[in-house]
């Protein structure tokens, strides 16, 4: 039945306190709301838990990042973009930084928080394999005061948690000692943005004397919660990676793992995964961390190191500083690096890496584009080539008017894309304002930059 909005109760306090109050008074009553993203699909579904709900949506309390010496303190209502931006969690925690930036598309991550992710409790959830390498503490507060729970006890099993009717999360505390660490992060959906993982691995560790050290890996979508692979840690924990150990790991993993079948995969298909990508961590980390083209990169002049991932995305003010950024220890935060410059940037800059595109559907790219991103933008747009003449036709036509419009090309990601698709996203974009669409090209470009790098950077 749908939902009636007159049915429901929502009260913002608007300070820490007196929600805490509020719970106190009527413990399992109120359902408490942060970014909404979770809760608004399960009120749309009519499935809410409770038709009064309690805002925690900019509770200052909640919103702050605080780094100590030793901690990094995470407030609850944090959102997926403010993690992405933070300079100590982008530097210290590639992993979550990282998750931050696969989960859903921007409008979701600029509402969507840490702390809803954790009590959401989906298995699939993208954030929840990093807080288990990264051994997170979470500080839960009631009436009755403040307490500590390990992440790693948090969930007990499917959608059950620590957390009593009358408690929040308040912060998620990380301790800062993994500088150094080789990490590894991969989500397996039907695409990054948007999609629900199929799998999701975060893997952490060093190498002390040619031999493992510290290894943790944690896997989403294999069980009723996210897990620990104790048992394929403790089997590579000081040994020498090989290709015996390597496949042993798979194993291990695979029979620690307890997949499902449901709509988004199947049992076998999430198990044969989450061994490939076990053994991809430990072949990284066997390597050093680095691969041996970041290694590379990582060591080359400015100049050069700019220029190198200039066909990646064609703004010269990106490529410049991407480079400052290095020595950068992997692809996870490389990607996870390379948003945040290029959220940063101007309209300017966004407008020069646009113009180093062809049209969709143009055979030229423009004289000022590199041969290798000629060469890309060719391979992307390679089901533009075989299409129906009606619909290039078609997409000539649209491109001119969106050429009169806005005056600049029309930007989409086109790999995987039919030339059909592409031509209907094009008359969509074409009811947008300037600004809205300006936007929506700029995470084109971000999508078509992330793939490039993957492509450069892990041939
Ligand atoms: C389009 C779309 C795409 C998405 N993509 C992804 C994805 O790729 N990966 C992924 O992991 N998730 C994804 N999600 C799920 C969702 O965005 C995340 O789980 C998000 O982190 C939830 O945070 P929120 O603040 O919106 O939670 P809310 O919806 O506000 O709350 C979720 C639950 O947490 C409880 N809660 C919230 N904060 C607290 C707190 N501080 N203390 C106690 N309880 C609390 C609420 O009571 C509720 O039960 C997606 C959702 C949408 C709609």
């Amino acid at each position: 039945m749908r939902a009636n909005p007159v049915d429901y109760e929502l009260v913002a306090p608007g300070d820490l306190s007196a929600v805490v109050s509020l719970l106190a008074q009527q413990p399992g009553e109120w359902l408490p709301i942060a970014g909404g993203t979770d809760v608004m699909v399960q009120y749309t579904a009519g499935s809410l838990a409770s038709r009064k709900l309690v805002s925690l949506w900019n509770l200052p309390e909640l919103r702050r990042i605080e780094a100590s010496d030793s901690n990094v303190t995470i407030g609850a209502a944090c959102t997926y973009t403010d993690i992405r931006e933070h300079a100590v969690l982008a530097q210290e925690f590639p992993l979550l930084a990282a998750a931050a930036s696969w989960t859903g598309g921007i409008a979701n991550q600029n509402r969507g928080t840490l702390g809803g992710n954790i009590v959401n409790a989906s298995p699939a959830a993208d954030s929840l394999p990093a807080l288990l390498v990264y051994e997170a503490e979470l500080i839960l507060i009631s009436a009755r005061g403040e307490r500590r729970v390990r992440y790693t006890e948090f969930h007990t099993g499917y959608k059950e948690m620590l957390l009593a009717p009358d408690e929040l999360i308040r912060a998620i505390s990380l301790c800062r000692r993994f500088s150094g660490y080789i990490s590894y992060s991969r989500k397996v959906g039907a695409r990054n943005a948007q999609a629900i993982s199929k799998v999701c691995v975060a893997g952490l560790g060093r190498i002390a004397d040619g031999h493992a050290t510290d290894v943790r890996i944690a896997a989403g979508s294999v069980a009723p919660v996210p897990i620990r692979l104790r048992a394929t840690e403790g089997l590579v924990e000081g040994r020498t990676i090989n290709t015996e150990l390597v496949q042993a790991a798979r194993k291990a993993a695979i029979s620690g793992a307890r997949p499902i079948d449901d709509i988004r995969s199947t049992a076998a298909y999430r198990s044969a995964v989450l061994g490939n990508l076990v053994a991809e961590f430990l072949q990284k980390l066997a390597a050093g961390g680095s691969s041996d083209v970041l290694a590379r990169w990582n060591k080359l002049a400015a100049d050069q190191a700019a220029e190198q991932v200039l066909p990646c995305c064609g703004s010269s003010v990106w490529a410049r500083a991407l480079a400052a950024r290095r020595p950068i220890p992997d692809l996870a935060v490389l990607l996870s690096t390379s948003d945040e410059i290029w959220r940063g940037l101007k309209p300017s800059d966004w407008l020069e890496a646009f113009s180093k595109h062809p049209r969709i559907g143009g055979r030229k790219a423009p004289p000022a584009a590199t041969s290798q991103s000629a060469s890309w933008s060719a391979q992307e747009q390679n089901h533009v080539v075989s299409a129906a003449e009606s619909v290039q036709q078609g997409l000539a036509a649209a491109n001119r008017a969106y050429e009169q419009r806005f005056g600049r090309l029309f930007i989409v990601c086109a790999a995987g894309k039919s030339a059909e698709e592409m031509l209907e996203i094009l008359q969509r974009r074409m009811h947008n304002d300037d600004a809205t669409e300006l936007q929506a090209a700029a995470e084109e470009q971000r999508q078509i930059t992330n793939l490039r790098l993957k492509k450069y950077f892990n041939p």
